[in-house]
């Protein structure tokens, strides 16, 4: 028996679906957010229990078949996926149970942000995450999460309790700061190297009052806003959240149509209060530079802030990341960003600098696995388009922007907003954690069963193993 069909085989009573090449539903199961991305799996196990994942684990593990896990599915270069091997696909373990007198919440491995915000929304509560809400919790989580309530209550790490994790060997186990602690900091940051986690449980905190929604500028002023922007944010109050970014307004409602496809230049801003403390919070840059052509910030539930992109950026279009992690950004980097973010190459293509302080940078370097807490931004650029006849284009001007951005940078970047760039970018990125990285890996995967993901190689073997 082919190692294929013997998983079919091991697999073929799950609870959830298994779905190969030759069933229906094939090429929508083996789908992914970026349709950069087309590879052809042997399996897709559509799990609904641990029990089915942990079969699934040790099937791929038996049968020596390369193992991709996918939670949402969005992640750039797609490692949800692979070629000729299984998929362990985990959106049915999507259950979110809100505990809002301990101020907690345990979701499934599989759920996306949306269905978190949503059901801790009805308690005035949230925890951080990123910025669209259709994003897989468990990418985004496991590889840091950056997003609008990074200065008030830092990375979505910084608030993930524990983990139940589906180990290399089958075992299940949960990682917390009393239970596997190496295990718990590796997860924190160093993405799906260690298992599969299967549930996270997260500290929920206020958002009972909220103001979001973003400023745009004519592109033309783009030098002036960023250099008055690098200098306000970080010593704006931690309640504010602010990210920089080009592009281009949206040729829908609720912009006004004058200014449909517009190139400007954006802060969206996220406010933990009222609308004139916002006001007030905001002043001092909104003073300096000069009239908006849109001010956009109103009184929100923090989960219409969180879902109100997600139209932008529906699946299925072409996608091309670079990232860079930032400690300053002097004035020849402005120029670099003035060149390329007035110059977008499609009009959802894209630049943003999500800030990295505030309570971001209450943890040190080396208490999680993310490794750039002293960062004041990760900057992301993508490019962005529905036609794959404009691949070309994107990437061109997505690799020319950050070249000529990356001597301004502060080395790694942040793994979630990096394509398949290489061992070395992987280990800039950890930088100092990587070593210790690696002997979490020997001990939890000595053999690499989870190697598709942002790799880390276990302790012991030479980088070009897998
Ligand atoms: C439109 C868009 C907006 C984004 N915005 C933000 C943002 O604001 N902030 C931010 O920080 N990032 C953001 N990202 C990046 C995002 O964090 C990464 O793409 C992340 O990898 C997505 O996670 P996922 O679960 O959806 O992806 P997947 O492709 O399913 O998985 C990504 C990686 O994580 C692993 N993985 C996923 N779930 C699990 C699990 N339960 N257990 C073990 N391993 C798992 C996978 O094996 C894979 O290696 C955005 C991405 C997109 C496309």
């Amino acid at each position: 028996m082919t190692p294929t069909a013997a998983l079919q085989a091991a697999l073929s009573d799950l609870d959830g679906p298994t779905i190969g090449p030759a069933d229906p539903g094939y090429d929508t199961a083996k789908s992914v957010y970026n349709a950069m991305i087309d590879k052809s799996p042997a399996l897709i196990a559509q799990v609904r229990t641990v029990d089915d994942v942990v079969r699934s684990v040790n099937a791929a593990r038996e049968q020596g078949v390369l193992l991709a896990i996918r939670g949402g599915g969005h992640n750039g270069p797609g490692l949800g996926t692979c070629d000729d091997g299984l998929v362990i696909d985990l959106a049915s373990l999507n259950s979110v149970e809100v505990d809002p007198e301990a101020r907690t919440v345990r979701v499934g491995g599989g759920c996306t942000w949306g269905q978190v915000d949503t059901a801790t929304g009805a308690y005035g509560l949230a925890t951080p995450s990123g910025i669209v809400s259709t994003t897989g919790v468990g990418g985004l989580t496991l590889g840091g999460g950056l997003g609008h309530l990074t200065r008030a209550y830092g990375l979505a790490i910084d608030n993930l309790l524990a983990a139940d994790v589906v180990l290399a060997d089958g075992r299940q186990v949960q990682a917390s700061a009393t239970e596997e602690p190496d295990l718990f900091w590796a997860l924190r940051g160093g993405g799906g190297n260690f298992g599969v986690v299967t549930s996270f449980t997260f500290r929920l905190n206020d958002v009972s009052r909220f103001v979001g929604g973003p400023t745009f500028w004519d592109v033309d002023h783009g030098d002036t806003v960023l250099k008055a922007y690098r200098e306000f944010i970080p010593n704006a109050p931690r309640q504010l959240n602010g990210f920089y970014a080009y592009v281009q307004v949206p040729p829908a409602p609720p912009f006004p149509e004058e200014l449909h496809l517009r190139p400007v230049c954006a802060v969206v801003w996220a406010y933990l209060g009222d609308e004139d403390g916002a006001r007030t919070a905001m002043a001092p840059l909104l003073d300096a530079v000069p009239e908006p052509l849109l001010h956009g910030v109103a009184a929100m539930p923090h989960a219409a802030l969180q879902s109100a992109f997600d139209a932008l950026f529906p699946r299925g279009q072409q996608w091309y990341w670079r990232a860079d992690f930032v400690d300053t950004i002097p004035d020849a980097a402005v120029d670099v960003h003035q060149q390329f973010g007035s110059t977008l190459p499609t009009w959802q293509s894209t630049m943003h600098l999500y800030p990295i302080d505030g309570a971001a940078h209450d943890v040190g370097p080396g208490e999680t696995a993310w490794a750039y807490r002293d960062a004041t931004w990760g900057s992301v650029i993508a490019g962005i388009d529905p036609d794959p006849a404009n691949i070309a284009k994107i990437r061109g001007w997505t690799v020319d922007y950050f070249e000529a951005l990356h001597p301004y940078s502060a080395g790694g970047a942040y793994v979630n907003m990096m394509m398949e760039e290489g061992e070395e970018r992987i280990r800039a990125s950890y930088r100092g954690n990587y070593a210790r990285l690696a002997q979490v890996k020997a001990h939890y995967d000595p053999d690499n069963l989870f190697r598709v993901n942002q790799n880390i190689k276990p302790a012991g073997q030479t980088p070009t193993q897998t």
